[in-house]
This record gives C-alpha cells, structure tokens and sequence, in this order.
C-alpha cells in the first residue's frame, strides 16, 4: 500500500494543510479527526479529501485520531463549504469556524484537552391519554366529572385530547370544543413541552389515571397525514399551484411575492408538510430568531416535536447536540433557524424558504465568510438538488428582477386574508405643523389625536424610531462645539438614563460637560431624538397610559426582550416605542396606531440602497397595524411629504418604487446590474494607510480599469483609533464574475504578502450591504 495523504480544514484562517494517514487508518472525506499542528496545539480538523501525493514539505505530520463515528459533513456541505470560500474570498478554515458549533470542533494544548464532550441525547417527558379514555362515553363522563370540579384539569384534558391544538380559546370552558375534542380524540403522545398545560396539572391528572407520562428520547412523529394543515383560500391555492408548476418545470428557486397578512407562511406550511411526508428535510430560515418565538409556536402547533430550532442564542451545547442528532437522522427533518443554519447536515434537503428575504440580517457583516444566508440558499439549489423559495412582502430589487427576467419561478398574494384589510397611511409634514404650531415635542399633532383615539378605545400603538438613546448628539449653541468620541470619527449619542455620553462604535463613555468646553460660555444641548426622548415625551403626554420602549440598550438579555413583548402582547403596556427591533415578525392584535416619527433620517442615507431600505422598512412597520379589520392607521411624519419614497410608501406602489429605482440603479451601474465588492483597509497610521491603499488602487487600476471605485473615506472614517479607507470594486453584468474573482484573489495575495503593509488589516465584502 502507498502512503495515503489527507488535506484536512483546520479551524484557522488558512487553507487546507496536508497530514499522513497512519498505516491501518481508514479516514473519508468529511471525517473529523484530530491532529498536531504547530509546535504544540491540537485541533479537530475536517478531511478534505484523500490522496497519495507526498506535499513537498519535509516533516508531515500524522493525524492522530477519528473523531465521531460518522462523517461530520456530507459531499453536498463540503460543497457548499468550497463554493463560499470561493465566492466570498475567504479561506476554507475561516467557513469552518462559522459552519461548525464550537463544541463540536475542541481544541487544546495536549490530546486529552481536545476529547470531545461525550454527546447524550436528550430526553423528554410524552403524555398520552390513557387507553380506557379512548372511548368517548368513558372520556365524556371524566370530562363532566372535571368540568365543575377542576376546570384546570379539564382544560388540559381537553388539551390533550385535542391533541394538543386547542387553540386560545380553550382557556373559556366550553361545550363546544369539549364536543369536538370528542369527536377525534387524539390517542398519540405528546411532548409535555408543546402544552400549554401547566405540569403540575399534568402530574395530578396522570395520578388520578386519567393520562400517561413516559420520558424517552426526542422523537419526531413520522407520517404526513397527521399534520393539520390550515385550509387556503382560492387566491394562496392558485398561488401554491402556481408554485408547483413552475417547480415541475424545473424551475430552482422561486420568490413568493405577497403582502403583509396574506398568507406566505399558510403557503410555507403546505410546501412543509409535502416536503416532510417525503421524508425530506426542510430548511425555514427567518431573518433573526430573537424575534420570531411567535413563528416557532405556530410551526410547532402544526408540525410540532418535528421543529428544531437553531441559532446563536442557543447554548453552545445545544448547537452541538443539536449537529450530531440531525447528522444521525434519515430524514424528514424541519429545521427553522437564521442563517448560520445553512450549515446544518440536512442530508435529505428538500425545500429551503427563505421568509423576508430581503431583510439585511441575513448578510453576516463580520468575521468573515461575510456571506449572505439567502444567497447560499439559492446556491443550495444547485449543490442540493433542492428547491428554494423566497418570501417576502417587500422583496430585494435583486430578487426582483430575477423573478421578472424569469430565472425565479413567481407568484403573488395581493389580498390580506379575511377582512383585514390594509392600513391607511397618513402622510404628515412636520414642518407645516410646527408652523402652525400643531406639534408637541417630536409628535404632530394629527399622530397624538390617533393615538389618545385608540387609548380611548383601549387599543395600542407603536412608535418608531431608527436611533436609540435620547439624542444622537449634544452641541453648544454658542460656538457649534459638538462632543465626539476620543476614539473614533462620530458623535457621542446622549443617553439620559446614566446622564451620559455615548459612542455606539466603541462604546466609550463619558459624562456631559457642565460648560461647553470650548467657548466655556453656555451649557451644551441635546440635538434630535432617539427612542429614550420619544418613551419620556409620550409618556408625559399621556400619563395615563403605560409605555414600554424595546431597543438595544433595554433589551439586554432574550429574558427582558421576552417579557417585553408578551407585555405587549397581552395588552399590560398600550404604548411600545422601539427601534427596528419592533418590526419584525411580530402581530399584535391590538395595535390600532403606528407612527414613524423620522422617515427622513431613513432617506437621507448615502448608501445606494437608502430608498429601498427606507421603503421596506416603513411597510414592514405599517405591516403591524393593519393586523384588524379596520386595517389601522400609520402617520409618517416627515420633513419631505413629497419625496418619492413617501409618495410610494401612502400608495402602496411596491412596483412604482422598483422602476423608479432600478432606473437609477441601471444608470449608474449598481446592483442588480453589477457586481460590487468592497474592500476595507485599516491601520492607525492614516500615512502609511493612504499609501497602501493609492497602491492597491493603483494595483486594481491596471487589471479592472474604471472600475475601481477609490480610495475614499467611508462614512466613519476611524473607529476604535484606527483609521479606514474604502475602495470598492463594480463587476458589470456581463462580464466573468468568476475571472474577476481569480484576479482580486491574486491581487490581494499580493498586498497581503507585502512586507511593509503586513499589519494592514484588510476586509474583503463581497455583495456588501
Ligand atoms: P404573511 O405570512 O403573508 O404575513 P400569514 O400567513 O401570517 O401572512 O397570515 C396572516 C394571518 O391570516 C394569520 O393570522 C393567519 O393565521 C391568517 N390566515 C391566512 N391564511 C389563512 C387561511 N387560509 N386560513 C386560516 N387563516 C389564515
Ligand atoms: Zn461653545
Ligand atoms: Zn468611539
């Protein structure tokens, strides 16, 4: 036998290094095995491939051990690993410390260290209806018994023979669903952890006999029919055959274009349980977890211990535990997750649905692979031989256009489902109202009436703001002095709760000076207004009512965001003010009132996508009133009632917006219409960085020509007191993407390797937001 080599991934920015397998080892590609490397340090490495060239190094060392009994990645993942550290510039080892969770991937500085945590699935606690309750007459008597007596039990009786899809409504003892609970009484077992029975509850009835409760290993119930699947109105029919179709004709990828409340995720859950009944897998990735509790619920009341869900707010343990048991799994597997879930062994992948697809959170901005979770996904399609839909109310001009030139199959839900209909949108200029003295702190006068008008009626109203803290900056009226962070080029944001001065890029704070320290003449003053200024305003505008404010600096654990948003919820505060964070993915049945307090600090973005961020932005939060019948109110305040973004956001005129600015995108050779990738140098000398970067330029001018964009100073031009500087490279359509990425990936070889700029940090983004 001739000496057998390995290339295996390590966990460090690096490509594969080639290691000897030792005589009597047998090792495959997507193994994991431990080896040396370096003078001491062990890590677990991934096998790459297996071959019998000797490298041309003189010690190769040999790999020490096997770890797991089975291949940690499937050919189709070690493809996918290739296809982004190809894409997106970056080295195999830098994918592999994204892909992999950390347990899984030990390292240490002698062998023992790097032992892996034994993995031990988990159990859980089942409960099922005890057989002699299978016949109605027995259950309908234990159900008289309980209904007077302990209506606790009763209810969660009910739950169980209901199979546990009882909705809210069950919390109101009644006949009725007592008598359709009967007429199919549900026999299976249950994870206790899907009820809303309380155990304690649950203990009592299984001692009185009425139920059992078995612990065993997490099972997944198999077989599609038993799934309920909700019942779709003709116009989602016609949009899921319309899906179907075009899939059956080969069709890949396709974007399912349908308005806040129409029903997209009634259409996912069909595609789903087809999907599962195959015992294929299906992948639903969500823009960010955190925020999506309510969508998990609702895919677990329907498919429910089928539901994984993964992200990084889980424990490191259960990221692991839950790698392991779905690399052991033979299919038919339903995994919800945010983006890093692409990396998941879903060896039977199917079906992929990417919700609110255009949502940036899907782009990893740092470390790198800086990749685009929806992106891969429709590179899945092509590694997996899976089908990959996108939704969104709102999409991507990108995904736009491909819809539209057909290389997406397309179809559109253009009604909200039942009456609900639409919100009305009230533009409202807050320069005419100041002039006419219609304006009370930051809030015109027309949004304040709707909001004491839907408090009267004992509704809610949310409130939104793009910045936190009480003011983005504090000045001296006297001289123009404004306070700046030390260490960076921007302003301290003022926050008044702790009375002090912020920066969001460091997080240097300090306190607010008595006198301004420049002209030592006048105190300084807060300018514009974050969330903190809005929560103390309404507050003091509405005594009555009580306000609740989510963003980053209150929302400092998944605890406190939780409870948050059940307060809300369940209507203990009428009034949440909030960033972002309060507009995704979430329905609050009582909010009547939303109002957008600044839609030009939206606009007024340099970034190239400002307008169609702004707009999806603004219909992603008037997405959160029209939940009722009467479809709510939205007021925008805005300094440019006619800006053409305005304009399109009152009409509803997604397609206005998409001409408009695939026009200008056209014309001046954005996305989608080139391809753009930004380059990001960083030192704290700004001499030596200028020079490395009018070289680089320099550099990229002789082999892209004009199509090198810089060197320029980005927004933020130093942060942490290193300076940046930007260029950014535009790839037309047309042209090799994949040539222009073999040259780049040489040039930046080149700089890399160049002595005097070697402690140059250098950022690759490619497809940057
Ligand atoms: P989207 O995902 O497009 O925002 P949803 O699927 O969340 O829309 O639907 C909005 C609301 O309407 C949800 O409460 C959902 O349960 C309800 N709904 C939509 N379609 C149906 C249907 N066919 N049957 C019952 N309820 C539906
Ligand atoms: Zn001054
Ligand atoms: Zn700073």
């Amino acid at each position: 036998m001739p000496q057998r080599y390995a290339d295996i991934v390590l966990p460090l920015a690096q490509p594969a290094y080639t290691f000897a397998v030792p005589d009597g080892m047998t090792v495959a590609a997507g193994q994991a095995v431990a080896v040396q490397f370096g003078p001491r340090k062990f890590y677990t490495g991934i096998v790459w491939q297996v071959h019998d060239r000797r490298p041309d190094f003189k010690r190769i060392k040999p790999i020490h051990k096997i770890l797991y009994d089975r291949p940690l990645l499937s050919e189709e993942q070690r493809a996918l690993w290739d296809w982004i550290a190809s894409y997106y510039l970056c080295s195999i080892g830098e994918v592999m410390r994204c892909a992999l969770p950390n347990l899984i991937k030990p390292s240490g500085d002698t062998e023992e260290e790097l032992l892996q945590d034994e993995y031990r699935p988990r159990t859980e606690c089942y409960v099922s209806l005890a057989p002699e309750l299978h016949d109605a007459a027995r259950l309908d008597e234990v159900f008289k018994q309980l209904t007077r007596r302990a209506p606790k039990q009763y209810e969660a009786l009910l739950e169980i023979a209901a199979g546990g899809d009882t909705g809210p409504e069950a919390h109101n003892v009644d006949e009725n669903v007592a008598a359709t609970a009967k007429n199919s009484i549900a026999t299976g077992e249950i994870a206790r952890r899907l009820l809303r029975a309380d155990t304690t509850v649950l203990h009592t009835l299984a001692r009185k006999g009425f139920i059992r409760e078995t612990e065993h290993l997490r099972t997944t119930e198999r077989g599609g029919a038993r799934f309920r699947l909700p019942e779709l109105t003709p116009h989602q029919t016609e949009a899921l055959e319309q899906l179907r179709t075009q899939y059956a004709a080969g069709k890949q990828t396709a974007l399912l274009h349908g308005i806040t409340g129409s029903g997209k995720t009634e259409i996912y859950i069909h595609l789903i349980a087809e999907t599962l009944a195959r015992e294929g897998d299906v992948l639903l990735l969500v823009p960010e977890i955190a925020l999506t509790a309510q969508l998990i619920a609702r895919m677990e009341r329907i498919f429910g211990s089928r539901v994984t869900a993964y992200h990084s707010k889980l424990t490191p343990q259960r990221r692991t535990e839950t790698y392991l048991q779905l690399n052991r799994s033979e299919g038919g597997e339903f995994v919800v997750g945010a983006r890093s879930a692409i990396f998941l062994p879903l060896r039977r992948l199917q079906l992929v649905i990417v919700d609110e697809e255009h949502d940036p959170s899907y782009k990893q901005a740092e470390p790198a692979p800086r990749y685009n979770g929806r992106d891969c996904a429709v590179m899945m399609t092509r590694i997996f031989g899976c089908r990959t839909l996108l939704g969104s109310a709102t999409p991507s001009l990108e995904t736009w256009l491909n819809a539209h030139t057909e290389k997406y199959a397309n179809a559109e839900l253009t009604e909200r489902y039942g009456t609900a209909r639409l919100p009305r949108i009230i533009i409202s200029d807050t320069l005419r109202a100041a002039r006419r003295g219609e304006r009370k702190g930051r809030f015109n006068k027309i949004l304040l009436d709707k909001i004491e008008a839907a408090l009267a009626r004992g509704e809610q109203a949310m409130l939104f703001q793009n910045r936190r803290g009480f003011s983005p900056y504090v000045t001296c009226t006297e001289c123009g002095w404004t306070a700046r962070c030390p260490h960076c080029n921007v302003t301290l944001t003022y926050h008044r709760n702790g009375d002090r001065l912020v920066c969001h890029y460091c997080g240097h704070t300090e306190g607010v000076p008595a006198k301004c320290p420049s002209c030592k003449v006048t105190e300084v003053v807060p300018m514009g207004f974050g969330t903190e200024q809005i929560e103390q305003e309404i507050a003091a505008l509405f005594p009555e009512a009580r306000v609740a404010r989510l963003d980053r600096d209150n929302a400092t654990s998944q605890r406190v965001f939780q409870n948050i948003i059940a307060d809300f919820e369940s209507r203990r505060t009428d009034i949440l003010v909030g960033t972002q964070m309060i507009t995704k993915g979430f329905d609050f049945d009582g909010v009547s009132v939303v109002g957008i307090l600044n839609a030009d600090n939206l606009l007024n973005n340099p970034d190239f996508r400002a307008a169609e961020r702004a707009f999806q932005l603004m219909m992603q939060v008037a997405g959160r009133a029209g939940r009722r019948d009467d479809g709510g109110e939205v007021v925008i305040q805005t300094a440019e009632p006619g800006h053409p973004v305005i304009r399109q956001v009152a009409e509803n005129d997604y397609e206005g917006m998409v001409r408009m600015q695939l026009a200008d995108r056209e014309a001046f050779f954005y996305p989608p219409y080139a391809r753009l990738t930004s380059l990001t140098l960083r030192h704290r000398d700004p001499v030596l960085l200028r020079r490395a970067a009018a070289e680089l330029a320099d550099r990229l001018r002789t082999r892209f020509g004009r199509r090198v964009l810089g060197p320029m100073a980005p927004p933020v031009d130093r942060i942490r007191d290193e300076y940046l500087v930007g260029l950014l490279l535009k790839v037309e359509n047309g042209a090799s993407a994949q040539r222009a990425r073999e040259i780049l990936t040489d040039e930046l070889r080149r700089f890399t390797e160049n002595p005097d700029f070697k402690n140059i940090t250098l950022i690759t983004d490619v497809d940057p937001l």
